[in-house]
C-alpha cells in the first residue's frame, strides 16, 4: 500500500465510539445546564456558527489521522470542524467530571465548552477522540457561554503542536477555525469587557478523560459508575495491565502516576508553565491538556506564573508544579479508594510518582548540561549553583541552556581561562546588562570552570557534548510574545505568523539557519504587555 492510499477524504473516515457505546448515558438530551447524576457523559451538538473560515490546520496531525491535506482546505472540513455539519459516524458528546480547583473540591464542572464529535480509527487503527474546544454551551456550561475567542483559541493551537514536537506529551490540535460570531471577554475581570471574534479548535487526543471525571463519582458516592469507568479506562486506554481487578486498579494508578512524572519532568526541562493545574485539567494519559493561562519561563524563576488570576498565591508556579501534580495524583487515589479499598497499598502506589520523578530528574539534569551520566555525589550541588546564580540576575532558561553547549571545555587548565572568554557564549542570554556586576561576572565564571571541570570527567569532545545538549534544550520555544504577536495579526486577517511559528516549532531541537528571529528572548516592549507575560483564566 502506497502512502497516498492511506489517507482519506473526509466521508470516508471511520467512527468506532466507544465512550459513548459501553458508558451510561445522561437521558436528557439538549444543551440546558444541568446536574448530570448516573451518567458519565450528555448527547450534546455543537451550536451553528454564522460563518466558518479557515485560519489554520495541522498537515502532522491530519496525516496521523488519514486526512488527506487537500481534504482541510475544502468547505466540508471547515463545515464540520466549525460545529455546522457532521460526518457519519460522529455522535457528540460532553464528559462529566468535577474536580478540585485551587486546593478546594469544586463540584460538577465537565465539559463546559468541548464537544467530543467522535472516535476516529485511523488505518493504523490508532483511536483519536476528536473535540471542538469553543462549539457552544453544553449541560456543563454553569453560567458561561460555552465559546472561546480568537487569541485563547490561537494559543492553544500552537503550543499543543509545539509540545508534541518538543517529545512533551500533549493533546494535539487539528484544525483552528474562526466562526464568524462575537464573544464577549473581560480580559483581566476589572470591568473592562471588550467583544472579540470566536474561534474553535479541533483537539485531537487518544482520550480527554480527566482525574476529575473519576473525582465527581467518588464525591457523589456513585461508586457503580465509578468502577464502571475505571474498567472502561482500562480496557481501552491501559489493555496491557490485563482484566480489571483490585490488583490491576492499583497497577493503574502507578501507571498514571508514572507517566504524570514523566509529563511534569518535561515540563521542567522545556521551562513550560501549565498555569492551571487543577485536578480537572489533569490527563489521566498524563498528557498535557487545557491549554490557558500557560506561560514559558523567559527569565528563569522557578516563583513565575504567567496566571494572574493566581498572582497573589501562586499556587501553579514554575517550581510547585512536581508537588502539585503529586496533590493531584492524590486526589485520584482518593478518588478510587472504594474500589480499592486500602490506603497502604493506594499510599504505595502513589510513591511511585516520586521515585520516578527524582531518578527522571537526574537524567533530565544531566542532559541539560552535557552529562553521560548523572554523579550524585557532585551533580546535584553543581546543579543547585547554577539555579541559584540563574535567579541572581535575569537569565533567559531557553537560551542560557542552548549556548551552555558552546561553551569550550576542551582547554587543558580551567582555571587561567580568563572570565570574558568563559561567559561570551552565554552573553546573549542576559536581560539587564546592569546586572551583571563583577562580583556576579566572576561567580558565574567560577561556575563555569567547575563545569567545564566536571564535563573533563567525561571524556567527551565539545561536538559530542553538545549533540547531547541540542538533543534536550530547545532553540525554539512557542514565547510568549511570539504567540502574541501571531495573535494581533490573525485579529487583523493575516494568519501567516501561525503557519510561519507552526514550521519554526516542528523542529524546535535544530539550528534552523534563517529563522534565528524565533529564537531571540522578549524584548523590551512584550515585558509587562498582556498576552506577553499576563494571563488570565479568560479565554
Ligand atoms: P478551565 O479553567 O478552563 O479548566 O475551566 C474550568 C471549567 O469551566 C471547565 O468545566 C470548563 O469547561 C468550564 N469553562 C471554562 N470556560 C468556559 C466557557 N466559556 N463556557 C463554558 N464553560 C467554560
Ligand atoms: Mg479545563
Amino acid at each position: 500500500m502506497n502512502a497516498q492510499s492511506q489517507i482519506s477524504a473526509l466521508e470516508e473516515l471511520v467512527f468506532e465510539n466507544r465512550f459513548v457505546k459501553e458508558l451510561p448515558a445522561d437521558s436528557e438530551t439538549g444543551n440546558s445546564q444541568r446536574q448530570v447524576l448516573g451518567a458519565c457523559y450528555s448527547q450534546t451538538l455543537p451550536t451553528p456558527v454564522p460563518k466558518a473560515k479557515l485560519i489554520a490546520y495541522s498537515t502532522v496531525m491530519a496525516e496521523e489521522l488519514g486526512i488527506a491535506p487537500t481534504s482541510c482546505e475544502t468547505e466540508d472540513f471547515v463545515q464540520v470542524f466549525g460545529g455546522n455539519r457532521l460526518l457519519s459516524g460522529m455522535q457528540p458528546y460532553t464528559m462529566c467530571y468535577g474536580g478540585h480547583q485551587f486546593g478546594q473540591w469544586a463540584g460538577q464542572l465537565g465539559d463546559g465548552r468541548a464537544i467530543n464529535l467522535g472516535e476516529l480509527v485511523n488505518k493504523a487503527n490508532r483511536h483519536w477522540t476528536l473535540q471542538l474546544k469553543g462549539a457552544g454551551p453544553t449541560p456543563y456550561s454553569r453560567s458561561a457561554d460555552g465559546l472561546a475567542v480568537l487569541r485563547s483559541s490561537v494559543r492553544e493551537f500552537l503550543c499543543s503542536e509545539a509540545m508534541h514536537h518538543l517529545g512533551v506529551p500533549t493533546t494535539r490540535a487539528l484544525s483552528l477555525i474562526s466562526t464568524g460570531a462575537s464573544v464577549v471577554r473581560d480580559m483581566f475581570y476589572d470591568g473592562n469587557p471588550q467583544v472579540e471574534p470566536g474561534a474553535i479548535v479541533c483537539r485531537v487526543a487518544p482520550s480527554f478523560v480527566r482525574f476529575g471525571n473519576f473525582e465527581i463519582f467518588a464525591a457523589r458516592g456513585e461508586t457503580n459508575i465509578l468502577k464502571q469507568l475505571v474498567d472502561f479506562t482500562i480496557r481501552r486506554d491501559f489493555p496491557e495491565l490485563g482484566t480489571p481487578s483490585v490488583d490491576v486498579y492499583l497497577a493503574w494508578l502507578q501507571e498514571v502516576c508514572r507517566r504524570t512524572a514523566e509529563m511534569i519532568l518535561h515540563w521542567q526541562r522545556v521551562g513550560f508553565v501549565h498555569g492551571v493545574m487543577n485536578t480537572d485539567n489533569m490527563s489521566i494519559l498524563g498528557l498535557t491538556i487545557d491549554y490557558g493561562p500557560y506561560g514559558w519561563l523567559e527569565n528563569y524563576d522557578p516563583n513565575w506564573t504567567p496566571n494572574t488570576t493566581d498572582a497573589v498565591h501562586r499556587r501553579y508556579r514554575f517550581g510547585s508544579q512536581p508537588q502539585i501534580a503529586f496533590w493531584n495524583l492524590g486526589q485520584l487515589a482518593s478518588a478510587i479508594y472504594p474500589l480499592v479499598e486500602n490506603v497502604d497499598a493506594l499510599q504505595h502506589a502513589l510513591d511511585t510518582y516520586k521515585t520516578v520523578f527524582e531518578t527522571g530528574l537526574q537524567a533530565v539534569v544531566a542532559g541539560k548540561l552535557g552529562l553521560k551520566q548523572y554523579d550524585s555525589n557532585t551533580d546535584g550541588e553543581l546543579h543547585a549553583q547554577l539555579l541559584a546564580l540563574l535567579q541572581q540576575v535575569e537569565t533567559d532558561m531557553t537560551l542560557f541552556y542552548r549556548n551552555l553547549a558552546l561553551v569550550n571545555a576542551e582547554v587543558a587548565q580551567p582555571d587561567t581561562v580568563p572570565e570574558e572568554i568563559l561567559l561570551a557564549p552565554l552573553m546573549l542570554s542576559y536581560y539587564v546588562p546592569e546586572q551583571l556586576t563583577p562580583d556576579y561576572k566572576s561567580q558565574m565564571a567560577d561556575w563555569i570552570r567547575s563545569y567545564i571541570k566536571r564535563v573533563q570527567r567525561e571524556g567527551m569532545s565539545n561536538t559530542e557534548r553538545a549533540a547531547i545538549m541540542n538533543a534536550v534544550n530547545p532553540k525554539y520555544v512557542l514565547r510568549n510574545y511570539l504567540a502574541q504577536l501571531a495573535i494581533d495579526k490573525a485579529q487583523q486577517g493575516d494568519n501567516s505568523m501561525i503557519y510561519e511559528l507552526l514550521e519554526v516549532l516542528r523542529k524546535p531541537y535544530d539550528e534552523q539557519p534563517g529563522n534565528e528571529r524565533f529564537a531571540e528572548k522578549r524584548p523590551d516592549w512584550a515585558r509587562q504587555r498582556p498576552g506577553c507575560s499576563m494571563l488570565s483564566c479568560s479565554s
